[in-house]
């Protein structure tokens, strides 16, 4: 098999792209095309580090290769400066969905940090809503070409910063008005979720969804505190929780492990994984394993019955897309259609979504599928 220029591969004589796809695990300002970002640094006078897209690209993945997350969340400063107005958010979430849609997603949810968008007057419920409208006009023009696409939004607080029970109040009060869940991003290294415990109390009280990012900067430590402080339904990467495996034989034909306490609660309770294979290349997070996609834990969680899904987290600073990781992991791991149709079942059963609308996804899927 050999994946094409766009990131695509055809199994048994079908595209990867045509198929039907959930994506949980994707930021929005890790989604803006890199044109987007030129133009809206000239509306914002902000001095880009590149004078066009192809430049800007180039500085990205110079940016974005030096194996820390430190590192890579520095891109995001410029990814952030320049989305400081209704405008600019309204076009980025709607453009978010356009490409979504284009790459076969049929529903996405989009995570993204309030508080890094109201430096320019904008208020956190005025951002909030800017995305909902361009996510809205995104899903209009999907759909106007024939493409059923939803994307509702998760607002992540940053961890190294101490006002997360604004951002979790924030979230609960545009329940219903499409956001569905609570994030924590940032660094993770001494930042846990127990940090931030007044916020995930509010949200347990309030029966708001949470996923957490952990065992990405951090190891199995982090989870245990996304788990028990963050009360988290979902773990944003969790890759790390790998480090809580101990492997005692492994053959052609099985993998036998022992379990720590906290990957087995993960595995047992079947705790989606919100896995990001380019990323997790990129920030080190299987620095454990290697350094290539081959390397990943990914095939051994999958092996041993944990939820995973297959997620991109920033496709620009990535250059990826949801075709393209499940691309990557078809030609490390000879994944055949059954598997990709098992990641996207996993991350329809694992959206936070009501009952009869992750049944109505489970449906699509399956008909997709159907091939
Ligand atoms: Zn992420």
């Amino acid at each position: 098999m050999t994946i094409d220029a766009s990131g695509d591969v055809s199994i048994d004589g079908v595209s990867l792209r045509s198929l039907p796809k959930v994506s949980l695990h994707d930021h929005l300002d890790g989604a803006i095309r890199p044109a987007t970002i030129i133009e809206l640094a000239r509306d914002a006078g902000v001095d880009a580090p590149a004078a066009d897209a192809d430049g800007l690209v180039a500085w990205m993945l110079q940016q974005t290769s030096g194996g820390s997350l430190e590192s890579y969340l520095e891109v995001f400063r410029l990814t952030t400066d320049v989305t400081q107005t209704r405008e600019a958010l309204v076009r980025v979430a709607r453009e978010y969905v356009e490409d979504l849609a284009a790459d076969g997603v049929v529903y996405g949810e989009v995570r993204w940090a309030p508080q890094l968008h109201v430096a320019g007057g904008l208020s956190l419920e005025d951002a909030v809503d800017a995305v909902r409208e361009g996510l809205e006009a995104g899903e209009d023009a999907a759909s106007a070409r024939g493409h059923d696409i939803r994307v509702n939004q998760l607002l992540s607080a940053m961890r190294n910063q101490d006002d997360a029970v604004s951002v979790a109040r924030l979230a609960v009060a545009n329940r219903g008005e499409g956001v569905v869940g609570f994030d924590i991003a940032g660094p993770e290294a001494g930042y846990p979720a127990s940090g931030h415990r007044e916020a995930f109390d509010y949200l347990a009280e309030n029966f708001f969804p949470t996923t957490v990012h952990a065992g990405e900067g951090d190891g199995v430590e982090s989870i245990r505190s996304a788990l028990v402080d963050g009360r988290a339904m979902r773990l944003g990467h969790g890759v790390r929780l790998a480090e809580d495996l101990t492997i005692v034989d492994r053959d052609a034909e099985e993998v036998r492990v022992q379990f720590g306490d906290v990957a087995r609660w993960v595995r047992d309770r079947e705790i989606p994984l919100e896995l990001s294979p380019s990323s997790n290349v990129q920030t080190g997070a299987i620095a454990e394993w290697g350094d290539q996609i081959a390397d990943h834990p990914f095939d051994l969680l999958y092996q041993l019955g944990f939820a995973v899904t297959v997620n991109t987290d920033n496709r620009t600073m990535s250059r990826t897309s949801l075709t393209r990781e499940l691309a990557l992991l078809v030609e490390a791991f000879g994944y055949d259609l059954e598997d990709i149709e098992a990641f996207q079942l996993n991350a329809a059963a694992a959206a936070f979504l009501s009952v009869e609308e992750r049944e109505e996804l489970i449906e699509i899927i399956g008909e997709g599928f159907d091939v």
